[in-house]
């Protein structure tokens, strides 16, 4: 899992320790993730599955896009689609995922970096691996997260943002055995380059065996880590949680992780995604790629794609820009 690595965590800046008056959050909930398969066929776990929209909010869905060794031939991504009324955050922690929209916005995101859609009022895009990618096979594993945008900003102009693997902020954890990548948001006084509509905070820590984390997380904030790999503990009370898990934290001021003493040998390590937002407290309607707030406005995506609205995908180099029929059959 690179991601994003160093060779001397001890030279970074350490997370400052919780003041005497810190109230640790504790574990409401930890949730497993069932397995499914996104677009074209590639496997993910469904991070948030069966956890309350409340307690996920501003976030909606979130999944873990392998991790997968793919075969030659084999890579797979998603056709041409639709989304509406909020963003999509895809991090790559290893392979290559090319993306292309019909705003314009698009390019090839590999080890460690984000990149930021906003659908805003509506977008076409396409997310698939290179050509290259599909004929060598290779790892592949990456995020999606999708945040939800309150019904003030569910019309804005859509936008893309590139996030650099080297432009992450990176923290140590008090005792220097974790690692915290910080994407969006910030934790303490550092500051991720994600820029976001809606407060929120994205980590991805990777800690050592025995490590332990305690990150200062806004009180305002909703809090949330789910386990990329590894096993661990969350919470003070140490609550048993592993790869394919998630666990939601009530209030408080502070997050703690640990990472067991004994990893299994393919998974060294744990690593963690931390997020966290001001909830947006709106009504919710979601179906398939649409987030909106009323099912009224849902039927009105699906409508609006079905006639053109939400954008068209762009004319490929040598193909026709209408459709081309044959009435000639070639048969016989
Ligand atoms: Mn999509």
């Amino acid at each position: 899992m690179p991601a994003v690595t160093v060779t001397d965590i001890t030279a970074l800046p350490r997370i400052a320790t919780a003041g005497p008056g810190a109230v640790p959050r504790p574990v409401r909930t930890v949730t497993s993730a069932p397995s499914g398969f996104e677009g074209e066929g590639f496997p993910v776990r469904r991070a948030f599955a069966g956890v309350p929209l409340e307690h996920l909010d501003p976030f909606v869905h979130m999944d873990q896009m392998g991790e997968v060794e793919y075969a030659p031939g084999e890579p797979k991504g998603t056709a041409w689609h639709p989304h509406r009324g909020f963003e999509t955050v895809t991090y790559m922690l290893d392979g290559i995922m090319e993306h292309a929209d019909s705003n314009g916005g698009g390019g090839v995101i590999t080890n460690g970096d984000t990149q930021w859609m906003t659908a805003g009022g509506g977008i076409l895009h396409i997310e698939a691996p290179p050509e290259h990618l599909v004929v060598s096979g290779g790892l592949f594993h990456g995020v999606q997260l999708w945040v939800n945008l309150p019904r003030s900003r569910k019309w804005s102009p859509p936008r893309y943002q590139d996030i650099r693997a080297g432009e992450v902020a990176l923290l140590a954890s008090d005792d220097g055995g974790v690692l915290v990548r910080v994407i969006a948001g910030s934790v303490g006084d550092q500051h991720g380059p994600g820029s976001t509509h809606t407060p929120i905070t994205i980590a991805h820590a990777t800690a050592s065996p025995g490590a332990q984390l305690t990150l200062p997380w806004r009180p305002d904030f909703n809090a949330l880590v789910y386990v990329l790999a590894g096993e661990g503990t969350v919470g003070v009370e140490q609550r048993p949680i592993r790869k394919g898990q998630l666990a939601v934290f009530g209030p408080g001021d502070t997050i703690s992780v640990a990472a067991v003493t004994g990893q299994a040998s393919h998974e060294p390590e744990l690593d963690v995604l931390v997020l966290g937002g001001r909830p947006i407290r709106e009504p919710v309607a979601w179906m398939g790629p649409f987030v909106m707030n009323t099912r009224v406005e849902v039927v009105q995506a699906f409508e609006d794609f079905q006639a053109g609205r939400l954008g068209t995908i762009p004319a490929v180099h040598n193909t026709p820009t209408e459709v081309v029929e044959s009435s000639r059959s070639e048969q016989g």
